[in-house]
C-alpha cells in the first residue's frame, strides 16, 4: 500500500481523522434508518456493521492515531432515534487515547440548549456536530441563534455539514430532505455572529465549493475538511487552496465507515503532490491546532 510520505516519517505522531461515524447499528441502522440504506445502495453496497476494536485496528494499520467520533440527533426531522450523547461519551471513555467525542443536539428540541451544556459540562464532550440537511434546519435563522450563543459560550468547536448529501439518494423527493440547508453560505452568517466559535465545514461542499473557500479565507474562525470524498473526486480548486492559501485551515477526514482510511490515504498519495510539510499540516497539525490537542 502507498501511504503519504509524511505518515512514514511521522515518527509515531498520530494522524487525526476529523470526521468519523460509528460502524455500529446505533448509527448505521437506528439513526440512519431508510435514508442510510438509500445512500448505501447508491454506492452499490449494503449497510454492514462491526465493532470499535476492529475500527481502531483498521486505523492503526495505516498510522492514524486519533479520530473525532460524531454524535447524531436528527430525530424531529427524520423520526429516527439519535446516536445518544451518553453513548458517544461511553465509547470515548472506553478508548480515550483514540477518540475525541463530539455531541449532537437536535435544534428543534426544547431542551437543545440544556443538552448542549450537559454535553460539555457533564459528559466532557469536546465539540458539536450538526447535519443541517438531516436535521432540516437553517442554521442562520434567528430562532436558532440562542443555541449557538450557548455553544460559543461553552468555548468548544462545531462541525457543520457542508454541501449535498447522499442520505435518501435516488428516492422520490429524496425522503423529504432539503439540500439547501447544506449551503455553506448559511454558515457564513453563523460565523459572523459567533466570532469566538471555531467552525469546521465538513466535506468539500459540492456544489458550493467556491463559496466554502471564500468563507474559509474571509472568516478566521472557519476551517474545512476533505472528508466524504476520495481525493480523485475533489474539485481541483479545493486541492489547490489546501496546498496554498488555506494550508493552515484544511484537515483530513474520512466520513468513516462510508469511506475507509486506507482507501482515502492511498488515493491522497496517488492524486496529490503536496510537499511533506503541507501533508503534515493537512493530516494532523491543523486538526491538533483546531482541537487544542
Ligand atoms: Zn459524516
Amino acid at each position: 500500500m502507498t501511504l503519504p510520505a509524511a505518515i512514514q516519517s511521522a515518527d509515531g505522531h498520530p494522524v487525526v481523522d476529523t470526521h468519523a461515524h460509528q460502524p455500529t447499528a446505533e448509527f448505521l441502522e437506528d439513526a440512519g434508518g431508510e435514508m442510510m440504506a438509500d445512500a448505501a445502495s447508491e454506492f452499490g453496497t449494503s449497510v454492514e456493521t462491526w465493532d470499535y476494536g476492529e475500527m481502531i485496528d483498521e486505523y492503526h494499520a495505516v498510522g492514524i492515531g486519533r479520530a473525532i467520533l460524531l454524535g447524531w440527533d436528527a430525530e424531529t426531522n427524520t423520526g429516527n432515534p439519535p446516536v445518544p450523547n451518553d453513548y458517544v461519551a461511553e465509547v470515548r471513555d472506553a478508548h480515550p487515547d483514540f477518540f475525541v467525542g463530539f455531541g449532537s443536539v437536535d435544534p428543534w428540541k426544547d431542551d437543545a440548549d440544556a443538552e448542549a451544556r450537559r454535553c460539555v459540562e457533564d459528559l466532557d464532550l469536546s465539540g458539536f456536530k450538526f447535519q443541517q440537511i438531516a436535521q432540516g434546519f437553517d442554521p442562520s435563522a434567528p430562532e436558532h441563534r440562542e443555541l449557538f450563543d450557548t455553544i460559543e459560550d461553552l468555548g468548544v468547536p462545531v462541525v457543520f455539514h457542508g454541501g449535498s448529501s447522499t442520505l435518501g439518494a435516488g428516492t422520490p423527493g429524496g425522503r423529504g430532505l432539503k439540500l439547501k440547508y447544506g449551503d455553506p453560505m448559511l454558515i457564513d452568517d453563523v460565523a459572523a455572529d459567533h466570532p469566538e466559535m471555531p467552525i469546521l465545514l465538513a466535506h468539500p461542499a459540492f456544489p458550493w465549493e467556491k463559496e466554502q473557500l471564500a468563507i474559509c479565507r474571509q472568516k478566521g474562525n472557519v476551517y474545512m475538511d476533505l472528508s466524504g470524498w476520495l481525493p480523485r473526486y475533489i474539485d481541483e480548486q479545493v486541492l489547490h487552496y489546501a496546498g496554498t492559501v488555506l494550508r493552515d485551515k484544511v484537515m483530513f477526514g474520512t466520513d468513516y465507515p462510508m469511506i475507509r482510511p486506507e482507501r482515502w490515504l492511498e488515493d491522497f498519495a496517488e492524486q496529490t503532490d503536496y510537499d511533506e510539510a503541507t501533508q503534515r499540516k493537512l493530516l494532523w497539525e491543523n486538526a491538533e491546532a483546531f482541537l487544542g490537542l
